[in-house]
């Protein structure tokens, strides 16, 4: 129920404002970009320097993959975070990932700026816990079957643990439509504006499944009212090892950036 929500709820408190390293999520766009997995030092690094070229605020790259089948890529774990980390080191860009276990938020928050929950641990309540302790900020996914209301008692759980800072992220869910990998929530923007004084940022890749509407949904991002976005970017995305058929080229990645600036300079004119 919303009346549960206490610390999460915009009645009482100020907006929440998340700085990590040099960007403040909920108060400057943030657009955090990389590949859905680290495949390699090589393609990380090649990655993070064309995404920061391209225009992005933050890195991402997955080490531990929540994988629909045990014999998919289940990303390189502990070297993965390795090469994030050096990606970091290299491109001064801050870096998020996901952590799949309780047992792993401890030790993964020395290797990373933000841990992510993703949509399948979104209601996973010892994870949640667990990262109620962290002193990094948490950025979590919408669950992809869950109601706004599931969704902000998940944040409350994290904030009742003592971690002020979360960041939240709509990245679709299941409808009965099939032509993409879920249906992106746009009203749910707004709705958490409302509702909610935690930041929240867009992912049109896990959304749509497809590149090919990734520009315009970001840009409905944008429109919405929305503090950011997650985008997968790869160098070369028909080898990517995993989401390869949502994941944009760098030339994709640095057109979208450009138009999603100038859309939110032509915003900011409205206010
Ligand atoms: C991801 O960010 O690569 C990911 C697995 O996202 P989601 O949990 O939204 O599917
Ligand atoms: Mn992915």
């Amino acid at each position: 129920m919303m009346n549960d929500i206490k610390l999460a709820s915009l009645k009482n408190n100020e907006r929440t404002i998340i700085q990590v390293g040099g960007v403040k999520f909920g108060s400057d766009f943030v657009v955090i970009a990389g590949p859905c997995s680290v495949e390699s030092e090589e393609q990380m690094l090649k990655i993070a320097h064309a995404v920061k070229a391209g225009g992005a605020n933050m890195l991402r790259g997955g080490a531990f993959k929540p994988r629909t089948s045990p014999y998919a890529f289940q990303g390189l774990g502990l070297k993965g975070l390795k090469i994030l980390e050096k990606a970091r080191e290299e491109t001064g860009l801050s870096v998020v990932s996901e952590v799949l276990d309780p047992r792993d938020v401890a030790w993964m928050g020395e290797y990373v700026d933000i841990l992510q929950i993703g949509t399948r641990n979104m209601q996973n309540f010892s994870l949640l816990k667990e990262v109620g302790k962290s002193n990094r900020p948490i950025l979590l996914k919408r669950g992809m079957y869950s109601t706004l209301s599931e969704w902000l008692n998940c944040a409350e759980y994290i904030l009742s643990g003592g971690n002020p800072n979360v960041i939240l992220c709509e990245r679709g869910i299941r409808t009965f439509e099939s032509y993409t990998r879920n249906t992106l929530d746009l009203s749910a923007i707004p709705a958490i504006k409302e509702l909610t004084h935690l930041p929240i940022i867009v992912d049109p890749a896990h959304a749509t499944g497809k590149a090919s509407l990734v520009l315009s949904m970001s840009l409905a991002a944008v429109a919405s009212g929305a503090d950011g976005l997650l985008v997968e970017v790869h160098t070369n995305p028909k080898e990517a090892l995993s989401d390869k058929d949502q994941t944009l080229t760098l030339k994709q990645f640095s057109e979208l950036t450009k138009k999603i600036r100038a859309l939110q300079t032509f915003m900011e004119g409205l206010n």
